[in-house]
């Protein structure tokens, strides 16, 4: 599999605004934000989809739950946010490398989350 964008930003091969990162993930803000808050979490470990994922990479699905926690903490949206995970492209999936979408700082009613 050639490297997706997010290795890329993971690597440093491109830049990208990163707000947190920790031995098996980073998060970023999104390059076409859809909310206030839209921020993309991503492990470092390239899974294409989370329905690709196996038994093995059970504690890292468990480590990005939580760090989706401390990241809505570090800003300030932990009481109201969302986590949207796109799986294939059927999905609107367009970057084939797992990741979260934290959303937050708008309202279902507003259209803006
Ligand atoms: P998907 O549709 O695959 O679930 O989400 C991919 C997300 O990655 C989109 O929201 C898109 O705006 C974002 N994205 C695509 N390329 C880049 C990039 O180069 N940098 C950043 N920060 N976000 C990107």
């Amino acid at each position: 599999m050639a490297d997706s964008i997010f290795t890329k930003i993971i690597n440093g091969e491109i830049p990208a605004e990163k707000i947190y990162e920790d031995e098996h993930c980073i998060a970023i803000n999104d390059i076409s934000p859809q909310a206030p808050v839209h921020v993309l979490l991503i492990p470092k470990k390239a899974i294409e989809k989370l329905s690709d994922a196996e038994d093995g990479d059970q504690a890292l699905l468990g480590h990005l739950m939580l760090a989706a926690g401390r990241v809505a903490r570090q800003l300030g949206v932990a009481d109201a946010f969302r986590l949207i995970i796109n799986n294939g492209e059927g999905a609107g999936m367009t970057v084939h490398h797992l990741h979260m979408h934290i959303i937050a700082g708008g309202t279902l009613s507003e259209g803006k989350m």
